[in-house]
């Protein structure tokens, strides 16, 4: 049975090896959710890539909306319909949703509602590690924390419960260690399915007109009185002992984890209050803990959130208890937390007499790695021939404005074609600004996926504002990174069902651009005449580079049952070196002083044979077993 028929089919009882996102799918499958939207963002993307397998057997609706503020809407409307609905992202698309998120705690909802955002300690595919526990605070919403998989589940169906009995969204807040985390997981039984055509709400039944607001605001804080009620009640926080329980510590998600590896390993006397829900905290069990603890640890990753929260009540209270945390320098403040730190930040303090622990032999064997684009990746062409198309125009001043994408590799060597890179949507934003208030040309490079995310407002401002700028849009027909999802460029959606499809050149031509050209960057000879004609023409410009990822490529053609292979036919190679230096394909290599071509990793998309990539043409199809 497929992991995913396991998600929507697994009997009470059973355990599961499960992803903690597929944990999260599962629990929306036992609380009877009925609507569940996103926007794809590591490290949530396979909560959204289990529910999308399973949505139509399983009876539930799932999209992959436009960007995060949409889904949070969407889901906001199934809520208020009185469906039970799951909005999810990563944490920074929580950022783009929370204009709507604000005002939902002031709105409230009918059904259960809960937005998941997953954070990113140590940003292994992020921007920032903002922590997004802030959110609950800021906008008045419970957030309960998981630790493990099995957690992911059940406390995601304790979320709704939550949210039902406050009649407001709950925040459930993951962190890349407890989604990307496998686990065994014990299935539990599903709840009876809801309707899933909910009712219409009712005439200004929810609306935040500041007339409505200044009432609900009250409202809002009975809510927040009640949501405390429950923190101080609930399993979900909890108290672990370990030894005679000598030191106390507080820790919450993944941190937690860390942390007890570390107690059992050295044989700490502990007691540990595990905090699964962190907005509003239970402040009552709090108090009492820190009397029965001279010694008090606060084990958190990322900001002092719940170490601040304690320090307040200890002074409130007049608890005397010493308490550590990052605010005294005993932990780091950055970065997710292994063992290894919170035993480091522990040796001095409780005397531990530790060993550095060792990567396994394996890992050590494992070369450095630089990130590089695919084999075959159309963007490593679309760069190359834009680079050259500048170098050919004479323009001597170009800023290069980037976005969020696997194109964000463009950043390194040998294109290095990012001079600015912010979030989603920035290269054009970022870029209409650039090429207005400075003496810059701007190329500003967008996927698919993140033009229709946020791209299309700042290029309405570009156009509005005159500025110089040269927008490529690479699409690739897919969301790249995040896993192959679908965009508003593709004529399927997050269900896989038939769609409307928008055509990203109908968009931009309607914004009044000065020129607009679609060329496929795979065909270089027709593609870099297309940029450089884009950047000579004033204002704003733009090329479509359109070419299918290469991933979606390589799995049609071995369907097929063909994999063609280039090869390099030495005899005519002058080793010029340009296929490696400047196109750089990660096939393409010095083997004993020559170049060679490794047909395992050559996905035979051909653009290093073309003249402008080797100009002795000695790069040539072959076949995989020698030309
Ligand atoms: S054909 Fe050339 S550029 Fe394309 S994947 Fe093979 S080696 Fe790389
Ligand atoms: S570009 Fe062509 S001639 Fe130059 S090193 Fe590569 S294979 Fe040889």
């Amino acid at each position: 049975m497929k992991i995913y028929d396991r998600v929507l089919d697994g009997l009470p009882g059973e355990k599961t090896l499960l992803l903690g996102n597929e944990a999260i799918a599962r629990g929306f499958v036992e609380a009877a959710g009925g609507v569940a939207a996103t926007y794809p963002g590591t490290p949530s993307s396979e909560v959204g890539d289990t529910l999308s397998e399973i949505a139509a057997r399983g009876g539930f609706y799932f999209e992959i909306s436009v960007n995060e503020k949409v889904a949070l809407e969407v889901a906001y409307s199934a809520a208020i319909s009185g469906i039970r609905s799951f909005a999810f992202m990563k944490h920074v698309g929580l950022n783009v949703a929370a204009d709507a998120l604000m005002s939902t705690a002031y709105s409230g909802v009918r059904a259960g509602m809960v937005v998941m955002t997953a954070d990113d300690p140590s940003m292994f595919s992020s921007q920032n590690e903002q922590d997004n526990r802030h959110y609950a605070e800021l906008s008045h919403l419970p957030m309960i924390e998981p630790s493990t998989p099995q957690e992911a589940k059940d406390y995601l169906i304790r979320a709704f419960e939550i949210s039902e009995k406050l009649a407001m969204p709950v925040l459930f807040r993951t962190t890349t260690r407890v989604s990307h985390m496998r686990a065994p997981v014990v299935m539990g039984p599903k709840e009876d399915r809801l309707a899933l055509m909910g009712t219409y709400p009712g005439h200004l039944a929810h609306v935040t007109l500041p007339s409505y607001s200044i009432k609900s605001r009250k409202a809002l804080s009975m809510r927040i009185s009640h949501a405390e009620v429950i923190s101080q009640q609930t399993d979900l926080n909890r108290l672990e002992v370990y030894g005679d329980g000598e030191y106390g510590f507080i820790t919450s998600g993944s941190a937690y984890n860390s942390l007890v590896d570390v107690i059992k390993s050295n044989s700490i006397g502990a007691e540990v209050l595990k905090v699964g829900m962190s907005n509003p905290i239970p402040e009552n069990r709090i108090a009492s803990f820190l009397m029965s603890h001279e010694y008090m640890f606060v084990v958190e990753e990322l900001d002092p959130y719940l170490e601040q929260k304690v320090r307040v009540i200890a002074q409130r209270e007049g608890i005397p208890a010493l308490i550590h945390g990052k605010l005294d320098g005993t932990f780091p403040e950055e970065y997710e937390y292994s063992a290894d730190v919170i035993e480091k930040a522990l040796a001095a303090p409780l005397k531990l007499n530790i060993k550095p622990r060792t990567a396994p032999a394996v890992l050590q064997q494992i070369p450095p790695r630089p990130p590089a684009l695919c084999p075959g990746c159309p963007h490593r062409a679309t760069y190359y021939a834009v680079k050259r198309a500048v170098r050919m125009s004479g323009l001597n001043n170009v800023t290069y404005s980037s976005d969020i994408g696997c194109y964000s590799l463009g950043a390194y060597e040998p294109f290095e074609m990012a001079d600015v890179l912010l979030e989603m949507g920035s290269s054009l934003g970022a870029g209409s600004g650039l090429g207005k208030l400075t003496d810059s040309r701007v190329v500003a490079f967008v996927g698919d996926s993140t033009f229709f995310h946020a791209g299309i407002p700042a290029l309405i401002n570009a156009v509005r504002t005159g500025s110089r700028m040269t927008l490529v849009v690479m699409d690739n027909s897919t969301t790249a990174m995040t896993g192959q999802q679908t965009n508003p460029g593709l004529a399927y959606d997050g269900m896989g069902n038939p769609s409307a499809q928008m055509s990203i050149e109908e968009i931009i031509r309607s914004t009044g651009v000065g020129s607009l050209e679609t060329a496929d960057p795979y065909d270089l000879k027709t593609f870099l005449p297309a940029v450089l004609r884009s950047l000579k023409s004033e204002g704003v410009s733009a090329v479509v580079a359109r070419r299918e990822c290469a991933i979606l490529r390589d799995r049609e053609i071995r369907k097929k049952g063909q994999m063609p292979v280039y090869v390099v036919d030495t005899k005519k190679c002058a080793l010029c070196m340009n296929c490696v230096t400047n196109f750089s394909c990660p096939a393409i290599d010095i083997k004993g002083g020559q170049i060679a071509i490794d047909p395992d990793l050559c996905d035979g998309c051909g653009v290093c044979a073309e003249p402008m990539v080797c100009p002795f043409r000695a790069i040539v199809s072959g076949e995989r077993n020698g030309i």
